[in-house]
């Protein structure tokens, strides 16, 4: 049975950097909210350090103002980006992106993936207009064009008018709702971690397709960056077993001392790496957000910022028909979110996968081929200054 308590305008399954955002955007209406999260409330409230750094774009930034989780960040855990460099294999050659002439500020801020979790959640805590459910998740679920009923893991049943699969890019929400997904597991595991180093990095990225390995680095403190070695999983998961000085002397041989001496500063994470494309992203009285949607591939460091400007789109149209007395899943409104999410979401997607392709394939003809693009990115300014005006977006 249903209680009063147990009835929502939305619900929204995970909560997740992006789950949450949606949570805290809905939050100048009177919907009342569920989320539903399978993690306990105590693993919400401390988010551990899970090696991610997202890069966070200035839109993203300015959403996350918004929200009021930018200003809940410590200024110490922002690490401003100031460029980045692109670097083929031993080709000392390296596509430089650098802030626009004349633009203010850095290209980027670096934020630790568990603050920016950390922030949200304390957001939506401090908010009444929602509910968090910890420690469960969804066992069955049953859309209409009236709206959607379901039963968690401990039970209960919920009903709401609109349910918001926010639950990772290996979606179980999206699976029960019978939304199909192209989804792309590519057999390489990210393997990251923080390192001190003896050489500075003026705050400047590098991402290095490397023979058999990418590499990213990215600056955070002074003296500290984060490492993000992409290779077989076979092989990260290897190298995520050796013992510290074991592993730290191989990182120094595959970086090439590029960091000078280095010393650990965190935790090994691996991330297999698996991008996902849903074939909608909408179903009667539902819609997907986040990698749920999109999962993009991290070597572009655009999924939460994606998901994040998804979210909101769909948020600001839930909260116009709300305020007009309209249905807030009508299915116009989630037809309009799906085609705005796909315009701008598909070109970096299939622009992102194509990049990996010709930058892990070991083909003579491919190494040709991308020392040719570098090269050409190098020489006309406009690709450079366009990809630097989408991060400074
Ligand atoms: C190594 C790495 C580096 C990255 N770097 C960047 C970057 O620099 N910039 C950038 O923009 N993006 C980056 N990304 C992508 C970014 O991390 C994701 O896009 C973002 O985390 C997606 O958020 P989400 O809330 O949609 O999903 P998730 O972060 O996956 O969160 C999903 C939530 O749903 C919960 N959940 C799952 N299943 C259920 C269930 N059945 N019931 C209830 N709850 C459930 C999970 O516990 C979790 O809390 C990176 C990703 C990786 C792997």
């Amino acid at each position: 049975m249903t209680g009063f308590d147990d009835r929502f305008d939305i619900v929204i399954v995970g909560a997740g950097p992006v789950g949450l955002s949606f949570a805290a955007s809905l939050a100048r209406s009177k919907l009342k909210v569920a989320v539903i999260e399978q993690q306990p409330l105590e693993k919400l409230a401390e988010p551990a350090f899970d090696g991610r750094e997202i890069a966070l774009t200035h839109a993203s930034i300015r959403i996350l103002r918004e929200l009021g989780a930018w200003d809940a960040i410590p200024a110490s855990d922002k690490s401003p980006l100031q460029g980045a460099r692109v670097l083929n294999g031993s080709n000392a050659f390296a596509l430089c992106f650098d802030p626009p002439k004349g633009s203010k500020g850095p290209l980027g801020v670096l934020v630790p993936n568990c603050r920016i979790r950390d922030a949200l959640f304390r957001v939506v805590r401090s908010q009444d207009h929602a509910r968090l459910l910890c420690g469960h998740s969804v066992v069955t679920a049953k859309t209409g064009p009236n709206g959607a009923v379901m039963m968690l893991s401990d039970g209960r049943q919920l009903t709401t008018r609109l349910l918001v699969a926010a639950d990772s890019r290996l979606s179980a929400m999206r699976d029960r709702l019978g939304i199909g997904a192209e989804i792309n597991r590519l057999g390489d595991s990210m393997l990251i971690c923080r390192v001190r180093h003896e050489r500075p990095h003026h705050q400047i990225a590098i991402e290095w397709f490397d023979h058999h390995q990418t590499i990213a680095i990215l600056p955070l403190a002074e003296g500290v960056s984060s490492v993000l070695v992409t290779l077989r999983s076979i092989e990260a998961d290897r190298l995520l077993t050796l013992d510290d000085d074991l592993f730290l002397a191989e990182l120094t041989n595959r970086c090439r001392g590029r960091l000078g001496k280095m010393t650990l500063a965190s935790s090994r994470h691996i991330y297999p790496l698996v991008t996902t494309w849903a074939h909608k992203f909408w179903a009667p009285s539902a819609a997907l957000i986040g990698d749920a949607a999109v999962g993009m591939h991290p070597v572009t460091a655009h999924g939460f910022n994606i998901g994040l400007s998804g979210q909101s789109q769909l948020a600001d149209k839930i909260m116009a028909a709300w305020r007009d007395g309209r249905d807030i899943a009508d299915p116009a409104i989630l037809q309009k979110y799906e085609s705005r999410l796909r315009l701008t979401a598909a070109p970096l997607y299939h622009a992102t996968n194509m990049l990996v392709k010709l930058y892990t394939d070991e083909h003579p003809v491919a190494r040709l081929a991308r020392h040719v693009g570098l090269r050409l990115g190098q020489s006309l300014p406009f690709v450079r200054q366009g990809i630097s005006a989408v991060l400074r977006r």
